[in-house]
């Protein structure tokens, strides 16, 4: 008997939890010759999501939480659930109902078929916004062509992966994550299942017009320094052209004197010059901001609660006493 376990970030998705569990128990109790557990990962949520995900696990022994301190983000609460996995295979998905349950049994197929990895893709954005398809369009294809980790434009987050795969993620312990680069940078065998994409009907999408522009702007930065080649040719080229009109304009004005008009041009030059460096200092700005926070070498996350016994869960002197 194979063992999976099923990790589920969840951020205020108390209202969804238990049509989740059900729906999830429905397509996968059938399949007797596994044994699924759930980790589910509360990512500091404001409401409910913690007390369900308590009465679960007390309900079913196949249920399991972790708790964070705060909000520490999606990519956290991955890898803190990845962290606590030990099963055979491993699955990471959505708590939205966005990633159906039911394409798990054709990913368990394709693992018992030789590969590494089962990963979902959407065949189309049916129901999203057109401005945010539009902008992941450009973010795909910014970082394509920058970097050597080919992003497919449609992959989610909710794919199985084998153990050695799962442990090669887990080496990756940066404090910035990109999940869906960190999925192909690690390499394996991986095949694609299409599906159709599912609108969220319950809850809201935690993602704002801000969160998702820093979420591209770190995907682009974590793979690739081509940016920072990129400001070093143009401002070589700059530099170049400038040398060449300080000569020209020298030897102009010792030939034909002083020209008053220019005043234009000169304006150009310096606005362009100015805007170049701003824009160079922005790009160069990202990278030691990475690199500031892996130094200082934060944990990812902090876990308060968890039914699973965890070395990483300072216990609570108060708590002790009052049950000594
Ligand atoms: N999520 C999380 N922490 C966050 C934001 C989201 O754990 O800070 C979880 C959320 O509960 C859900 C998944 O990540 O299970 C995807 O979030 P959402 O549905 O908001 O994203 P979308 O489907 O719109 O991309
Ligand atoms: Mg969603």
């Amino acid at each position: 008997m194979h063992t999976v376990d099923i990790v589920v970030p969840c951020y205020n998705e108390a209202e969804v939890l238990r049509a989740f569990l059900e729906e999830s128990e429905k397509t996968l109790s059938p399949l007797g010759d596994y044994r699924f557990s759930y980790i589910f990962v509360n990512d500091g949520s404001r409401d409910e999501t913690l007390s369900i995900l308590r009465q679960m696990s007390r309900e079913n022994q196949r249920v399991h939480y972790l708790s964070f301190s705060r909000n520490f983000g999606k990519e956290a609460a991955m890898y803190a659930g990845l962290k606590h996995t030990s099963g055979d295979f491993v699955v990471v998905m959505d708590a939205d109902l966005q990633h159906p349950p039911a394409l798990i049994p054709k990913m368990i197929e394709e693992i018992e078929a030789g590969h590494d990895c089962a990963a979902a893709c959407r065949m189309n954005r049916k129901g999203e916004k057109s401005l945010t398809s539009r902008i992941s369009g450009l973010f795909y294809g910014i970082s394509n062509s920058l970097s050597e980790v080919k992003m497919p434009q449609n992959a989610v987050d909710f794919r199985m992966m084998s153990r050695p795969m799962v442990d090669a993620i887990l080496k990756l312990s940066e404090v910035e994550r990109f999940s869906k680069g960190i999925f192909v940078w690690v390499g394996f065998d991986t095949v694609w299942i299409p599906y159709e994409n599912v609108e969220r009907t319950i809850g809201a999408s935690k993602w704002s017009f801000k969160s998702l522009l820093k979420y591209a702007i770190d995907g682009i930065t974590s793979f690739t320094i081509k940016p920072l080649k990129l400001i070093r040719n143009s401002g070589l080229f700059l530099f170049v052209c400038a040398i060449l009109y300080i000569l020209i304009t020298l030897i102009k004005t010792l030939i034909m004197g002083k020209d008053v008009p220019g005043y234009a041009s000169l304006l150009c030059v310096v606005l362009f010059l100015g805007g170049t460096l701003q824009l160079s200092l922005g790009i160069v700005g990202e990278y030691i901001a990475h690199i500031y926070l892996e130094a200082k070498d934060r944990p990812i996350y902090i876990l308060q609660e968890s039914d699973i016994a965890s070395p990483e869960i300072t216990p609570d002197p108060r708590k002790e006493k009052r049950s000594v």
